[in-house]
């Protein structure tokens, strides 16, 4: 490549989710492409499409006359439509399918990607070098640490551990209906706003595409100047009670002291090296505690890195694990987030949150929503797909090794040692969700059986025989054997469910 005519200027095309500085390349016009066909072909949350377009709107604004900013159907007309065969270049996009679109077309030059700490391929030379082929992502973890000389002193980390987490799981505290903890940044909706709101009422009217979910007022930065006062705010104000709460759910408190960022790290409105390094210089000038920064540096730089890597690593395929068998569809009124159709007080508040705003925080993806799918053996790729559409911060790449790995399961143990399965009684330690709900999470059987502590004892019989040969669930297996209401447990697991039979 590089055989440019010197007399045109060179061409950058930007995908929607490589919006922040770190994605132009100097002296080259963009391109930008809003495909209608991406909305037309999946029934997203309303408020997820509002912030990619009101994202992609806001770049083109700040680009000026920078920018050819192309409206069309697919990339394939919106790119013909922009630059006509005229070569281009791109960063490496964020899906299989996007990649393979991008190299088949021979106008393309794929350049390597950007907006994460770890490329590719260093990730799969480590990956090649680790004994045994057991990856483990706090391995991964320390050595990014290392490499990026994140939170080191000298070749130790920072304080003498690299792992706080036995610091970072306190249940919220008692009786409170929030955490003192200042609110996080809420962004102000300008004209692109309304025009994007006019846009999504007009295509919904013409029955062009459906969505799901209320787009309540954007809570979520669209531009990068947002997103940078998003940054700040989190690391000056809820930082430093990040780690203690990191696992904690309240009714009443939709955000707890969670950074709320993933959604601009994942459209590349921030870098997460700015993010891990605002993070760390807290940590260094005394204002925040180190088992908060080595919290928050863990998911960034230790889980998302992993995520990602993992995503090209395990290939195409993984998509289509399900080594638990799990075919059962996804019913209605969760398709739906119809939140009143559900008595499980857990549930219905986490659903009532996605149907609101699209975001929960990683418990309640796991522990609530998740876990539910799990134990009622929902298939794990329309969970996936689930997850991907009512998310706003949910994309490929993101979506396969948290839903199909951590959070289902179906690959049989690559992403996690265990299935996350768990009775009531984790979200009755770590919340307040089951106090006044019409099931008690102890009980397993009868007129107020918890459906997740009915729903685990089903599981584990459901796959006994393979959790009693993984260490980390034989016992629950033993526990299983040693049920004398067995029988009424699993006769009655399912009858809370919004669509079971009378
Ligand atoms: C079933 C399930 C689905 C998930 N889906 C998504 C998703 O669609 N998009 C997404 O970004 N994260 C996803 N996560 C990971 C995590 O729940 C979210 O990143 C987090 O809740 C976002 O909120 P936050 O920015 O306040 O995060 P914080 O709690 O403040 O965490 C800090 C940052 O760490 C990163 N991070 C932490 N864990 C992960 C992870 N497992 N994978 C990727 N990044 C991580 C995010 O960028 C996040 O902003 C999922 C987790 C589960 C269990
Ligand atoms: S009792 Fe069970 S269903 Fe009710 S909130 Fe607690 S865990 Fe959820």
């Amino acid at each position: 490549m590089g055989t440019h005519d010197r007399s045109q200027p060179a061409l950058h095309w930007l995908f929607g989710d490589q919006l922040g500085p770190h994605f132009l390349r100097p002296n080259s016009d963009i391109v930008m492409i809003e495909s209608r066909g991406v909305f037309r072909r999946r029934r997203f949350h309303r408020a997820k499409a509002h912030l990619m377009l009101s994202a992609m709107r806001h770049r083109a604004a700040e680009l000026g006359d920078r920018v050819r900013y192309v409206q069309a159907d697919t990339y394939r007309d919106g790119l013909a439509q922009a630059v006509g065969d005229a070569k281009v270049t791109v960063h490496h996009p964020t899906s299989h399918a996007a990649l393979g679109f991008v190299r088949g077309l021979r106008q393309v030059e794929v350049l390597p990607p950007r907006g994460f700490l770890v490329q590719p391929e260093a990730f799969s030379r480590w990956a090649e070098s680790v004994r045994g082929g057991r990856l483990r992502m706090e391995d991964f973890y320390r050595r990014v640490r290392r490499e990026h000389d994140l939170l080191m002193d000298g070749d130790r980390p920072a304080g003498g551990r690299w792992n706080m987490d036995a610091e970072n799981r306190e249940p919220p505290p008692k009786d409170a209906a929030a955490l003192p903890v200042p609110p996080p940044y809420r962004p102000r909706e300008d004209a692109i706003d309304e025009q994007v709101r006019a846009d999504l009422d007009r295509w919904e009217r013409s029955g062009d595409v459906a969505f799901v979910g209320r787009d309540g007022p954007r809570r979520f930065p669209a531009g990068r100047a947002e997103a940078r006062r998003a940054l700040r705010a989190f690391v000056t104000r809820r930082l430093p009670t990040f780690g203690r709460w990191e696992d904690a759910m309240l009714a009443g408190d939709w955000t707890m002291s969670h950074s709320m960022l993933s959604a601009s790290l994942n459209l590349g409105l921030l870098d997460p090296a700015e993010c891990v390094e605002a993070a760390e210089a807290a940590y260094r000038a005394g204002d925040a505690p180190l088992n908060s920064v080595e919290g928050y540096v863990r998911q960034v730089a230790g889980w998302r890195e992993y995520m990602w890597n993992l995503y090209w690593y395990l290939g195409p395929g993984y998509r289509d694990s399900n080594a638990l068998g799990h075919r059962a569809p996804v019913p209605g009124w969760f398709a739906d987030l119809d939140a009143d159709a559900v008595q499980a007080r857990c549930l219905s508040t986490t659903l009532a949150q996605v149907r609101d705003r699209g975001w929960v925080h990683h418990i309640p993806r796991l522990m609530v929503l998740g876990n539910h799918a799990l134990q009622r053996g929902w298939d794990p790729a329309a969970v996936t797909d689930w997850f991907h559409r009512c998310f706003v911060d949910a994309y490929d790449w993101v979506m396969l090794t948290n839903v199909i790995g951590m959070s289902q399961y179906a690959d049989g143990g690559r992403v996690t040692t265990k299935p996350y399965a768990s009775g009531g009684a984790y979200i009755n330690t770590m919340s307040d969700l089951c106090g006044p709900c019409a099931y008690r999470p102890a009980e397993r059987t009868g007129e107020r059986a918890c459906p997740y502590t009915a729903g685990y004892w089903e599981f584990v019989h459901r796959h006994r025989e393979r959790l009693a040969h993984n260490h980390r669930t034989a016992r629950a297996v033993k526990q299983l054997e040693r049920l004398g209401d067995l029988d009424d447990v699993l006769r009655n697991a399912r009858r809370r469910d919004p669509d079971a039979a009378p």
